[in-house]
């Protein structure tokens, strides 16, 4: 038995109502403080989320009580109001109350060609967003008779009922689709990604259509509907920009008094300097930048509704460091107010305009900033490549909400069908994904893993940009350029800093990296990978030739020219960095990610080493293990061959001397990479510490330097006590140590993570996400443990998820010191921390 809802539980929004926004949402407070502020709105009924959500269970209603508030005919309409504006809503629905009656009377009053067009416009979003039919069935070029009547028929016969005529009956079918379109996979993992909670409420706004019989239709020129706002939405510059449409006219009017044309400041200068009145004190008030919807009835003013300015992140910053600045609202205020996870967009990397790039095809752009990366055509692929680290572009004909996971991975998204309100383009910019949509020369053919353009055929793996701000799909690996931060966002990030109490440093491999960790200010290196050093064709080969060193003295050979490339990367980095503290892992080099993989790959190694090929396959099968990932790793290859940690140790001690010498001096950290046991740590650092004896004898200077361990192993973790009598640091790398916490492997994983997911083996994928539960458990305990043993020891977090808010969060309450990241995180760990301490 369905269950009956007498609608009798909801608020007229007046002065004194008790409107909140956990209850009713944030549309329908903002209307509250509107007419607090003595504007003139019109009769408004909220619902609370409680009501909507009963709604969307499937009870029926009786309106009666409700409409009983508004006059017979007064047309209405319904607007979501969730208790956060970013966490979006279906789309209002307008003039509810149409009906055949209605239309032979605003026939009377006021034309065919006003109650057609209003009736057709009813019609067609009611069928598309209440009755979900096929949009393309409702498209009429003009809003005719012919088209009305065309229209009321299809809906007939998809519907096999006529074209509901009670308002009550559109009202409850109204109420139930967005109330219902609330609870949906893609809306409920829209609104998560901008920190909703799972169990995040709808609220509904009922409103008369404003003015005399409500249509917004009048008589008069000075009759119409507008909208205005205060800033520039892209910049958050403050100009006045907005638009009025008069209903006895064709054209847009200007808002502002412009030579163009004609504008509302020059045909209703008394409204315009009203709205300019109300939009000032709004901003005020209501702290906040608002865009404002009006009519102006014969000259009569209504203010319908006031959100916040949609705006771009960037828009967002300036925004609310210019609140702060005007003394609207505190600087906490404006640090709380902004997503970590918004800078992101800010950051975006674009194409740079003098790369020569040649044009595969072009479509909207639906989702800015530039991404290049290995082309993949399905979800499963893109996570494979995240759980790689490696950057992909998922290209797809259109996506499905099945697709977002796959999206979540992607560095960018490329789609052959949609516009800018499409699903790619829609999740991609919630998301902060670039993205280019509606790219119709593509020919995308996810079947054979093609794709087709402008004469070219890319295959999976293939290189690809996106240049979502300029929606192009370009051939290869295009010249990007770093993003440009303007003084607002580096405020915002200083009075961030001011109010952190857990240090930011990032991971950075190479000079490029920590240019960039030093532009977002961390506060050191976390973790420099030292083998991704090596990752160029020429360091590569001398890498490999290393490792394929039969004998101690071959191994030594080419460890003495790998010593003076290590060295000056160290100086790179150490001069970079001005004396911020650097930790450098020593060499933890999967084996398999070194070693040649085709016959062709052995050749050449054979041609570069100058050995026979047949002695290049034999050692490469001797070294070949069967699982890398738990093999001759980290400190294992230190304690078997110890000649290679002595070159590293070595190489960053004369690097310490020189810029020391140069004036920068530095305490630079040594970490050893997945130990396991004590002894582990015992060995290398007595081998390390007389190294260090070596170089200060040997070039007659002192030098300070810290050595510590990365807890990669749940071993580790769990003697951290008996490591940190040896170690001054120890930090968490929570990519090992999820894989060997959960037996899951880094690099097979993707194949069936989203299984996991979507059946909810696992909340979320724990590589993107940090298992608080499990993995979380050793970190609290390798704290407590090494931090019981040793007072001063220093804890850090430097796994991938080190850059998450939540992860940062864990951290911050186990006392660690610091987290590291990847140096575009940085500042959304910046500002993320700051948010834990207001
Ligand atoms: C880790 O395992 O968390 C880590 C930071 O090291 P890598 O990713 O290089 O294995
Ligand atoms: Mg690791």
């Amino acid at each position: 038995m369905p269950k009956y809802l007498t609608l009798t539980d909801y608020a007229l929004i007046t002065n004194s109502a008790p409107i909140k926004r956990q209850t009713h949402g944030w549309r329908a407070k903002c209307l509250q403080r509107l007419v607090r502020l003595d504007m003139p709105v019109p009769m408004t009924i909220a619902l609370s989320f409680g009501v909507v959500r009963e709604i969307a269970t499937g009870a029926q209603m009786t309106l009666r009580h409700l409409l009983g508030h508004f006059p017979e005919g007064q047309l209405l309409s319904v607007r979501p109001s969730a208790e956060h504006p970013q966490w979006g809503g279906p789309a209002a629905i307008l003039n509810i109350g149409m009906n055949d009656a209605m239309h032979e009377k605003l026939t009377a009053s006021h034309g065919e060609e006003v109650a057609t067009a209003l009736y057709l416009n009813f019609v067609q979003a009611f069928a598309q967003h209440v009755a979900r039919l096929d949009p393309d069935m409702f498209d009429a070029d003009k809003p005719t008779r012919a088209a009305l009547d065309a229209a009321l028929r299809a809906y007939e016969d998809e519907m096999e009922d006529p074209f509901p005529q009670s308002v009550a009956q559109q009202l409850a079918d109204v109420l139930r689709s967005m109330a219902r379109a609330w609870e949906g996979t893609s809306a409920r993992l829209l609104r998560q990604a901008k920190g909703a909670p799972v169990d995040a409420g709808l609220g509904l706004v009922v409103q008369a259509m404003a003015g005399g019989m409500g249509v917004g239709y009048g008589t008069t020129d000075a009759c119409g509907v507008g909208m205005i706002r205060f800033i520039d939405a892209t910049t958050g510059a403050p100009q006045v920009m907005g638009r009025f449409r008069p209903d006895r006219s064709e054209e847009t009017l200007f808002l502002t008094h412009d030579a163009r044309g004609p504008s509302l400041e020059d045909r209703s200068p008394e409204a315009f300097t009203q709205l300019l009145a109300y939009g000032a004190n709004a901003r005020k008030r209501l702290r906040e930048e608002m865009e404002i919807e009006f009519t102006l009835e014969d000259g009569k003013l209504w203010i319908l509704d006031a959100v916040t300015v949609p705006r771009s992140s960037r828009a967002a910053v300036r925004v609310v460091v210019d609140l702060a600045n005007d003394g609207v609202i505190l600087r906490d205020e404006a640090i709380s107010r902004i997503a970590p996870k918004a800078l992101g967009e800010l950051l975006h990397r674009q194409v740079d305009p003098k790369a020569r790039a040649t044009v595969l095809g072009r479509g909207i752009a639906a989702s800015p900033g530039a991404a290049a990366g290995r082309l993949v055509f399905s979800s499963a692929a893109a996570l494979a490549s995240a759980a790689r680290d490696e950057p992909c572009i998922l290209a797809r004909r259109e996506t499905t909400p099945e697709d977002i996971r796959g999206m979540h991975s992607a560095h960018a998204v490329l789609t052959e069908r949609g516009g800018m309100t499409s699903h790619a383009a829609v999740i991609g910019r919630g998301l902060g994904v670039p993205c280019v949509v509606g790219a119709s020369n593509i020919t995308i053919d996810a079947r054979r893993k093609t794709l087709q353009a402008n004469g070219h055929t890319l295959n999976e793996g293939d290189l690809i940009t996106i240049d979502g701000t300029n929606g192009l799909a370009l051939a290869g690996e295009v010249a990007l350029l770093e993003p440009a931060l303007d003084d607002r966002f580096t405020t915002l990030l200083d009075w961030a800093d001011a109010r952190r109490d857990i240090g930011i440093r990032a991971n950075a491999d190479t000079p490029a990296d920590a240019r960039i960790a030093r532009e977002f200010q961390a506060q050191g290196i976390g973790l420099c990978r030292t083998e991704h050093m090596f990752f160029e064709e020429d360091r590569l080969t001398l890498m490999r030739e290393m490792i394929f060193a039969d004998t101690s003295e071959d191994r030594r050979d080419a460890l003495d020219r790998l010593l003076p490339m290590q060295r000056a990367d160290f100086i790179d980095l150490f001069e970079i960095m001005q004396g911020q503290p650097v930790c450098i892992r020593l060499f933890d080099p999967p084996l398999h990610e070194f070693l040649p993989h085709s016959r062709e790959g052995m050749r050449f190694l054979a041609d570069a080493l100058d050995k026979p090929l047949s002695e290049i396959t034999r050692r490469a099968e001797a070294l070949a293990e069967f699982n890398p990932m738990l093999g001759m790793r980290g400190v294992r290859l230190g304690i078997t061959l110890p000649e290679i940690y002595e070159m590293q140790a070595r190489a960053i001690f004369e690097a310490t001397i020189e810029v020391t010498r140069r004036g920068a001096p530095i305490v630079p950290e040594i970490m050893i990479p997945l130990v396991s046991a004590m002894r582990e740590v015992e060995l290398v650092k007595s081998r390390i510490d007389s190294c260090a004896a070596q170089v200060r004898g040997r070039a007659g200077v002192d030098f300070d330097y810290k050595l510590g361990v990365m807890v990669e192993t749940p071993r580790a973790a769990l003697r951290a006590g008996d490591i940190a009598q040896h170690a001054a640091f120890l930090s968490f790398g929570t990519n090992d140590l999820t894989q060997m916490t959960y037996g899951l492997s880094r690099d097979d994983a993707g194949r069936f993570m989203s299984d996991y997911v979507q059946q909810g083996v696992f909340a979320e994928d724990p590589f993107h996400t940090l298992d608080e539960d499990g993995v979380g458990e050793l970190l609290r305990l390798g704290a407590a443990r090494g931090r019981a043993a040793r007072d001063d020891l220093t804890l850090s977090i430097c796994g991938e998820h080190g850059g998450s808010p939540e992860a940062i969060r864990f951290c911050r309450d186990l006392g660690f010191d610091y987290v590291s990241c990847s140096p575009f995180r940085v500042p959304v760990a910046r500002l993320a921390a700051a948010q834990l301490v207001i």
